[in-house]
């Protein structure tokens, strides 16, 4: 008898026939003898209807009421999918964050979990319950709902299933794995049966939303094994877990790399949208530039990314460009032509919303030289040109115009060698 976390998406509680969908998966499990906690999203649609009813409230509204109506999409599913576990013969119940209780961080709108106490999924589970988590939400230390940020039912599931030392966290949603890029960008993408906690992290830092950074961090940290699948397969066509917690079904396994036998050089392909980029030219270059530069935008919570230093001939003066999200474009401007009129000293500042960030992947950049160059090189034969350049042990990064982001993910695709043969 194994632990199962199964957590099922929005689209996989998109409406009532979804849900009962999604229950034959749950049943399955617990028909086979196994102990389950579900953790669900709200139904596909409900969180962007509710975060824009607080925005149509008040443009600027309070963080903890934002919370507190956004979070209402979970306990919606999380009912539902009780009284249809109920009505199928499995004994069920509910569970809001603040019941289990799910303790995070005060961080309204972007909360950390800090703690889960098992004991009540404990008890729950060993009285033959199903028990049914609200994902994305959990209480601060003041008693007030929180919520986790976009995509934070992930991070619930892996966080439930570290508490309950889960043999398994299944991550339920409307396509069958992790592939190699997005599947709805690019048709010929291929779904990769395992990858690395490594690789998982920066594919979905830099872009794959499939798995919500935090996540694939805390399932890392925690050593959670995550199989991501689709809830659309048929709930009775799918094998049960095996005798010794093998893996035996489609989907694929976010694990460690030495479980991984074949090390590609490049396991993906994202892209990230949005991106905004600022240089300040003729920025006097004196020690504590950058801090100067950058420590106004950190105190206005904005989070650069990508950061280019270029110093002149002379060595008296340097350009700095760098990266943010487009949504933070103007209050960046603004906070830099302050900071000019102050501690700052710099010729000109300019920027331009639009950007793309194109990112290939994979832990065999380790040990091999010359990707990032065969990037450059596949992007120029398109005519893509390239604004900026970030790398790291197991990526290389490019910034480019946005009209060109899907031709770019499509180009390194098929240039990498990752596009499924044609049967
Ligand atoms: P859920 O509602 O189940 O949490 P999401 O919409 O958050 O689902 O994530 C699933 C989506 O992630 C897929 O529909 C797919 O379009 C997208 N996606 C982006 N990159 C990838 C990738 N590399 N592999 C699989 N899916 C990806
Ligand atoms: N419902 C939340 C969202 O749409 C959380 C999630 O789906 O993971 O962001
Ligand atoms: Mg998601």
């Amino acid at each position: 008898m194994a632990t199962i976390v199964m957590k099922f998406g929005g689209t996989s509680v998109a409406d009532i026939e979804r849900i009962r969908h999604a229950a034959r998966h749950v049943k399955r499990e617990v028909d086979a003898g196994h102990k389950v906690c579900v953790v669900v999203s709200a139904m596909s649609g409900k969180t962007n209807e509710l975060v824009a009813w607080t925005r149509e409230a008040a443009a600027v509204h309070d963080a903890r009421e934002y919370d507190a109506v956004v979070a209402s999409g979970e306990q919606v599913s999380a009912g539902l999918m009780s009284i249809v576990l109920q009505e199928m013969g499995v004994p069920a119940r509910s569970f809001a964050g603040w019941q289990v209780p799910i303790e995070t961080s005060d961080a309204h709108g972007s909360a950390r979990i800090t703690n889960i106490d098992p004991k009540l999924l404990f008890d729950r589970m060993d009285a033959g319950l199903v028990c049914v988590v609200t994902g994305f939400q959990g209480v601060s230390p003041h008693g007030r709902i929180t919520t986790l940020g976009r995509g934070g039912s992930d991070t619930s599931a892996v966080a439930v299933a570290a508490a309950v030392e889960a043999d398994r966290c299944d991550i339920y949603t409307d396509v069958d794995g992790v592939y190699t890029t997005d599947p709805r960008i690019v048709p010929k993408a291929q779904r990769i049966e395992r990858i690395s906690f490594e690789e998982m992290l920066e594919m979905a830092s830099l872009g794959a939303k499939v798995l919500q950074t935090r996540s694939v961090e805390l399932a890392m940290a925690k050593k959670v094994r995550l199989v991501v699948r689709s809830s659309f397969d048929d709930p009775d066509q799918v094998p049960p877990l095996g005798e010794n917690g093998d893996w035996q079904g489609p989907g694929t396994l976010v694990c460690d790399e030495d479980e991984i036998m074949e090390k590609q050089i490049v396991s993906g392909v994202t892209c990230a949208k949005s991106e905004a980029k600022i240089t300040l030219r003729g920025v006097k270059d004196n020690p504590g530039v950058a801090a100067a530069v950058f420590g106004p935008l950190a105190d206005a919570q904005i989070v650069v990314d990508m950061i280019v230093q270029n110093i002149s001939d002379d060595g008296k003066s340097t350009d700095i460009t760098f990266t943010i999200p487009d949504a933070e474009f103007d209050k960046a401007m603004t906070v830099l032509k302050e900071a000019g009129e102050t501690s700052l000293e710099f010729d000109s500042i300019s920027g331009s919303k639009g950007g793309a960030k194109i990112s290939v992947i994979g832990v065999g950049m380790r040990s091999h030289a010359g990707v990032a160059a065969s990037m450059f090189r596949a992007l120029s034969d398109k005519s893509i040109n390239i604004q900026l350049i970030t790398t790291s042990e197991i990526k290389t990064s490019v910034l480019i115009e946005e009209e060109y982001a899907e031709l770019a993910v499509r180009a390194l695709h098929t240039y990498y060698g990752l596009d499924i043969e044609e049967a």
